[in-house]
This record gives C-alpha cells, structure tokens and sequence, in this order.
C-alpha cells in the first residue's frame, strides 16, 4: 500500500492499519476487539506500533488515578508521528474513544488538538461512518459522545473467529447505582442488558471456534435481565445455566459483581451448574456501613457478610476476591478498622485497593471531609499488607492439592504452558502444546504471590 495510507473520501477497501491501545478494564478490552471488528471490512489491519497505523485510537478509562497525564502524554509521542506521515502526504488519523472521551471529550479537543475524532463507548459501532467523517471534514473535528437511542450491540458485526481458548463477552452495559465515587454512570450510560438470544448466538460461535471459558461481563453483570426466548427477563442466573448447555464451554465465569444484585438465581447457579467457576470478584468497597451509606452503595457490611456466607453454603469451595476504597471522605479511624475487621473474617483470595482520589463530576468530590494524602497512604498500607497475606496464604493452600487447569498457551520456557486454575490463578507446568484448550488436573507443587508451578497427573501425561 501507499505509504502515507488514508488518503481522503470514503475509506476503500485496500489495506489500512490501526492501532488500538486499550486501559483500563476488561469491558474496554473487548470493546477494543469489537472495534477491529467493525473497521474490517473497511479493509483495516491490526498493527502492533502506533506509527505504523493509518488511524490510532485510543481507548480510554476514567477510573483510575492520572488517567488523563498518561493519556496525553501518549498522544504527544503519537503528534510527532501524525506530523511526519503529513509531511510524506499522508493522513494519519487519532481518535480517543472510551470512558474518558465522554467524559472529558471537550478538554481532550482542547489540549490536543491535532486529535481527529473523540467517540464514547456508546458509539464505536459508528467509527466507519466516524472514520469517513474525519476524511471528508477539512480540519474539523469529529465528536459522537450522546448516548444512542438504540443499543449499539444491535449494529455490529458478529463477533470473529476468537484467537485463544478463553474469551470475554459483555452481556451487561451501564450502570444505574451512581455510587457517589464513580464516572461510569455517566461514561457508560444507563444499565443495558444484550437479549439471552444474542448472547447465546455470540457464546456458540466463540465455542465453535475453540473457545473453552467465557466470562461475561457487565459493570453490574449480576444486575444482567436480558430478554429471554420465553419473553420473560432472564437473570444472570438463568443466563449461565443456559450456556452451561453448550457443549464444549467447559467453564463460564462472571464480573464485575454487586452485592445488591446477588440473588437466590445465581446463588443457586453456583451450587448447580459445574461450569461455573467457584471463584466471585464482589467488590465491598468498605467494611463500616456508615461509610458505604456516604459511597450511596445500598447494602451494609453485615448484609456482605450474609452473602458470602449464602455463596459458601451453595459451594464451599468458593473463594472471594474484592475491591476497596481507602480514605473515602470522612472515613475516620474506627472506619477503616471495620474494614480491616472485615476481610480478617472474610478472607480474600485476591484483591484490587485503592486510595480514594476525587473524579470530577462525581458527587464525593465534592464532600467536605476529604482525607489527607499521608493517612490514605498508611492505612492503605495496612490494607495490602493483610490482602497479600491472605493472597499468600490462599496459593500456598493449593499446594498438594489437584486444581483441574485450563491450559491456554505457551509459557515462556520451552515445553512449559501457562495455564488457569477455577480460583483464575496462573498455573505453570510442563506439557505438550497440543493439550492446549484442554482441562486436565494438575498437582499443584508450589506457589508463589501471584502463581502456582504444578505436574501434570501422572495418567494424563503424555
Ligand atoms: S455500581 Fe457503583 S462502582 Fe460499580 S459501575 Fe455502578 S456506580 Fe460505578
């Protein structure tokens, strides 16, 4: 092809690159696959460099910290690459896509403006026509950040060949519960849930192209009420025993999770259906009640507890992981002890922490009794060090024991596979590369913070 690549009117069908760097969380990441999806027939190929693509995009979050710094940082390296393609002719195009161009399109306009095109994750089933936008406009920036009136799930392609033996699939979209620290309520829009039909449809392709684990995903997966084939709404517990019917998905798994919304149908699920993992992500957030009332989460810790322990009864092997929120305002001393209080009687396989930092818009920005940097620092500290321990304490459990492991490819070393244990921790072993997609139990040998080192079953060698 032409170097220089796009060169004006409607993209043709000859080969173009692009180049998607995705943050933040899982949904983004199959956000991103989608958007390779809906650029293929434009004739787009993927490439690894972001000055080796025709049009860049980055897809973006807006929940973590110095989100924004990173970004901006990215699209200057990217300017000095768009201006070297201009000077050979040629257009290289930079969109911003995801949570932080809805939420910040403006600003991002403003401080970068050599950006072509700021798209929300309502949108990206747009980006051809975005794209064809960008080269018809002289100079104008292009911005599709409303929420659409029809869901965009309904105007993409279906979903490609899958490359690997796990895949993601979001069933779920948005969100409803404004807790008061967070932007996805406005990034993402109102709670959506995609009909069980297509959800199906999109499930049974990724089995035939060798897909062994799926896990939905949703920013409240467990809020899922899609329309079932019966047209009655279908929870996510209905909605997992149905994909438990597919034959050759051996394991589904679900996130994130909210306490609100765990109900007797997916508790059931987990005591039922073997497919689904024992393993939960059910974020907390804090353990004093008086502080998740202030977060405006609608549950308090007592009511957590009694749903770990009804998740328990249903599968006594499920393990917990969670996430937290230290120095939320106006969290004091005997707060944060509860929260401590908490996860000592809980126990967390894993889990995600986090200072409280103020996300512009949201309501807890705004509160009076912000928490000062060095007390969110130490008990932050606290808070890992006992989460590490108990990370430790559960891998180091797992040695002796036999964990059936999906194996999911090559390991760095030869001969060695990196696979995946029901608790989603890496397992590394040593077997043949044609096993992979296979579930196979494996010994568990040894452990380390982040993975375990296993041998194959003795009758399933070979
Ligand atoms: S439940 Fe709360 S934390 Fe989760 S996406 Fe909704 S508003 Fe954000």
């Amino acid at each position: 092809m032409k170097e220089g690549g796009l060169t004006g009117g409607r993209a043709s069908a000859s080969a173009k690159r692009v180049f998607i760097k995705t943050y933040g969380c899982q949904m983004n990441v199959y956000d991103s696959a989608r958007m390779f999806e809906v650029l293929a027939p434009l004739g787009f190929l993927p490439v690894e460099k972001p000055d080796k693509a025709d049009l860049d995009i980055f897809n973006t979050c807006h929940i973590r910290e110095k989100a924004d710094e990173k970004l901006f940082s990215e699209l200057g390296t990217i300017r000095q690459s768009k201006m070297m393609n201009a000077r050979r002719g040629g257009k290289m195009i930079i969109a911003v896509g995801g949570c932080m161009a809805q939420a910040e399109g403006a600003e991002i306009l403003r401080r970068a403006p050599f950006v072509d095109l700021v798209f929300g994750p309502q949108n990206y089933h747009l980006l051809p026509e975005l794209v064809a936008q960008v080269l018809r406009s002289r100079g104008d920036r292009v911005v599709a950040t409303d929420f659409p009136a029809e869901p965009k799930f309904d105007h993409l392609p279906e979903t490609s060949a899958s490359q690997g033996v796990t895949a993601f699939l979001t069933v779920q979209e948005g969100c409803d519960k404004f807790c008061s620290f967070c932007v996805v309520p406005y990034t993402r829009g109102a709670e959506y849930s995609r009909p069980v039909a297509q959800v199906l449809a999109e499930a049974a392709r990724a089995v035939c192209s060798g897909v062994r684990e799926i896990t939905l995903l949703g920013q409240n997966v467990n809020a899922y009420h899609g329309e079932g084939p019966d047209g009655r709404d279908w929870g996510l517990g209905d909605l997992v025993r149905r994909l438990a019917e597919l034959r050759g998905l051996d394991r589904i798994r679900y996130t994130t999770s909210h306490p609100h919304d765990m109900d007797d149908g997916l508790i059931t699920a987990h005591r039922d259906v073997p497919q689904l993992m024992p393993f939960v992500h059910l974020p907390v957030q804090s353990g004093a009640t008086r502080i998740l009332s202030a977060m405006n989460r609608p549950y308090t810790a007592d009511a957590y507890r009694r749903i770990v322990d009804r998740l328990r009864s249903a599968r006594s092997d499920l393990a917990l992981s969670s996430d937290f929120i230290v120095g939320f305002p106006g969290e004091s001393d005997e707060d944060f002890e509860a929260t401590i209080d908490l996860v000592e009687e809980i126990g967390f396989a894993q889990a995600f922490s986090f200072k409280y930092s103020p996300r512009p818009g949201t309501p807890a920005a705004s509160l009076c009794k912000q928490i000062p940097e060095y007390v969110k620092s130490d008990r932050l500290t606290v808070l890992q060090a006992l989460l590490e321990r108990q990370q430790r304490n559960f891998n180091n459990g797992c040695i002796g024991r036999t964990l059936p492991v999906l194996l999911e490819k090559p390991g760095r070393h030869d001969g060695q596979l990196v696979g995946r244990s029901p608790y989603l921790q890496s397992v590394h072993l040593v077997a043949a590369e044609r096993r992979i997609g296979e579930v196979i139990p494996v010994q568990i040998l040894a452990a380390s913070a982040n993975s375990l080192t296993g041998s194959l079953e003795e009758s399933m060698a070979g």
